[in-house]
Formats: structure tokens, sequence, C-alpha cells
């Protein structure tokens, strides 16, 4: 690419500064800053209005990296680095001492992942030390998939966006925990729990959102602390609904009303013969899991910035069908809670 020695090295320097840097992933866009500089890590919070007790995600160049922020790096973590890295998977460790208290929301563990992005992976070797990434939105809404989206979000005098093209995964990495020696997925993702037990030869239980407590209560901190019931969701009110609903949920909106359902969706035909008539507009997905996952977000901004009175999402097939479903479900469910 043209430019992106030039660009790397700008963005080395705008973190050495304590400052800002948006880099892409594979999942989606990443809001870096040093993370080993608590100054640098509280600008991310502020930026994205995030709650002080959601933890960030720490971006590694590699293994080596990834063991200097972790208290000791374990068979466990070894055999998924590699098998999974770079990739989107986050493992959760007892964090070092070098890691400043606000990066993990006050806990003692610290997630560590390593993104597979050749613009990010090269910044992070230039730069030579970890970087906090979270999403680069606003907290709470809907995750950024292209460097447009960050722009749309961030002012460019505060943020230097590292343009890598659109991110291929769309939804955030899956994060599991190997604290312990034990294995548990605390958020779903593109790579899948029974994948992971495959890899540490045991079986890896999955937190699935239904079973995720919205408010952490002080006495019993919640082991993903950041994993909230709404996330991920569009300014107008969004909500799930079955296929063989879309017609009668909306024929009971009176305003601009936006379908969003795979290619061949039963009762699609129906929206259509209804859109013909001026409402609803209508978002085609693509039918496969990997594909809809990947134009998920962009789909819901779509839909938000038509100002509609209301989102019909219809409910996808789940992971009896394809494992990433799950983990789109999980980003529907929060969508639209
Ligand atoms: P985001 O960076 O917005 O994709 O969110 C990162 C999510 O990863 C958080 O909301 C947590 O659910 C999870 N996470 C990050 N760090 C930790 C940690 N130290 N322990 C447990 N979960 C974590
Ligand atoms: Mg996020």
């Amino acid at each position: 690419m043209d430019g992106q020695p030039e660009q790397i090295a700008a963005a080395v320097t705008r973190l050495r500064e304590g400052g800002l840097v948006a880099f892409p992933t594979e999942t989606v866009y990443g809001l870096g800053a040093d993370a080993l500089r608590a100054d640098a890590v509280q600008k991310v919070f502020e930026a994205k209005g995030r709650p002080a007790s959601n933890p960030l995600i720490v971006h590694v160049a590699d293994e080596a990296m990834a063991a200097r922020v972790v208290a000791s790096w374990p068979a466990e973590a070894r055999k998924l680095a590699e098998r999974f890295w770079p990739g989107p998977l986050s493992i959760v460790l007892p964090k070092a001492p070098v890691v400043p208290a606000i990066v993990t929301g006050g806990g003692p563990n610290v997630a560590v992942r390593c993104p597979a992005h050749p613009l990010t992976l090269a910044l992070i070797a230039a730069f030579d030390g970890p970087l906090v990434g979270p999403s680069a939105n606003v907290s709470g809404f809907v995750s950024p998939t292209t460097a447009a989206h960050v722009r749309e979000a961030f002012d460019e005098r505060d943020v230097l966006v590292l343009d890598g093209g659109d991110c291929v995964g769309g939804i955030e990495s899956t994060v599991v925990s190997v604290v312990g020696g034990k294995a548990r997925v605390l958020r779903s993702g593109l790579i899948d729990a029974a994948v992971i037990g495959e890899v540490l030869g045991r079986e890896v239980e999955c937190a699935d959102s239904g079973s995720i407590s919205v408010t952490p209560n002080a006495s019993t901190p919640a082991e993903s602390p950041g994993q909230l019931s709404s996330h991920y969701a569009p300014r107008a009110k969004a909500v799930l609904v079955d296929a063989g609903q879309i017609k009668r949920v909306v024929l009971g909106v009176k305003g601009e009303c936006v379908v969003i359902a795979r290619e061949e969706e039963e009762g699609l035909p129906e929206a259509d013969a209804l859109s013909s008539q001026g409402k609803p507009h209508v978002i085609r997905m693509p039918r496969d899991a990997k594909g809809y996952a990947r134009r998920l977000y962009a789909a819901l901004r779509e839909a938000d910035a038509l100002h509609p009175e209301l989102i019909v999402i219809v409910t996808p097939p789940d992971q009896s069908v394809h494992p990433v479903w799950r983990a789109v479900r999980d980003r529907l469910k929060r969508a639209t809670a």
C-alpha cells in the first residue's frame, strides 16, 4: 500500500505522545492507545464514554509480547495462540503488574489478542509495545467495520485513523478465559467454543448471552464485566422477529420501517410486496453465517441512517446450523435489548 510506512510512522508518533490511533483488525476497528500508560488509556475511556468497569483488550504483535502483559503464559494459552493467532481470539489470564489497573477495569485479569491485519501488526511491531483496542465507536452503539464508520464517531484531530479497508470478520473476537487452568468462553465470536475445546482436549463452557447478568453486583464481580445486555445497538428501536411475523409487525408500524433479512428468507416476499407500496425498506443479508456477520454492523448503520420508527430484524438460524450463528444471535439480542 502506498504511503503505508509514513502512515505507520505518524501513528507511532501519536501513540508515543499518549494519543489515540484507530486501527483495522479482522473483527472490527479498534481505538488504540499505549496499553502501559494509564493517561493514554484514560483518553480511550473518555473518547468512547465507556464505563470504567468495562475492561479493554490488549493487542499484541506475537506471543512474546503477550507474555509481557500476563503474570504467566501457561500451556493452554500457548496452544490457543499457536492455533488461532493472529486471529479473533482474546485470551484472559492474570495480568502482569506492568498493566495499569485502568486497562482491566480494576480487575486482576487481562485479555490479550494478536489481531490478523497486516497494517495493525506492523503498527504494533513498530510501536514495539501492546495497545489497548476496544471497538472504535461510542460506547453501547454499533461497532465500526470501515474507516468511514470510525470517522463518523471521532474528530480526526483526536483520533488518527489508519485505513485498512473493510473488516472481513465483522464481529468482535471470541473471549476465552483460561484463568486457573479452566477454559470458559465469556463472549462468543467467530471462533467457536467447540473448536477451542478440541485444541485444549477438553470441553469448554460457553457463557451464552442469555445467561449473563445485566448489572454485575459488587460482591460477586462479573467474570466478563463489559458484557451488558444492551450493546451494539442502533439508535432507532430494533426488534428481533421470526420470519413468519414480518408482515404483521411491519403493518403495525406507522412511520418508516426497515426490515433486515437474509436473502430468500421465508416472509421476505410479503415484505417485498409491501415495500413496493413504499414501506418497509428491506436490507438483504447474506444467507451464510460468516457473510451475515461481516455485513451485520454496516447493515445496522444503514438501517439507522434512515431514522426509522422501527428496525425489524428477522431471527437468523441458530448454532445447530453453523456455530457462528451463536455469536451473531448474541450481538442481535444485545442490539435489540
Ligand atoms: P470490546 O473491546 O468493546 O470488544 O469489549 C471487550 C470485552 O472483552 C469486554 O466488554 C469484556 O466483556 C471482555 N474483556 C476484556 N477484558 C477482559 C478481562 N480482563 N476479563 C474478562 N473479560 C474481559
Ligand atoms: Mg465494543
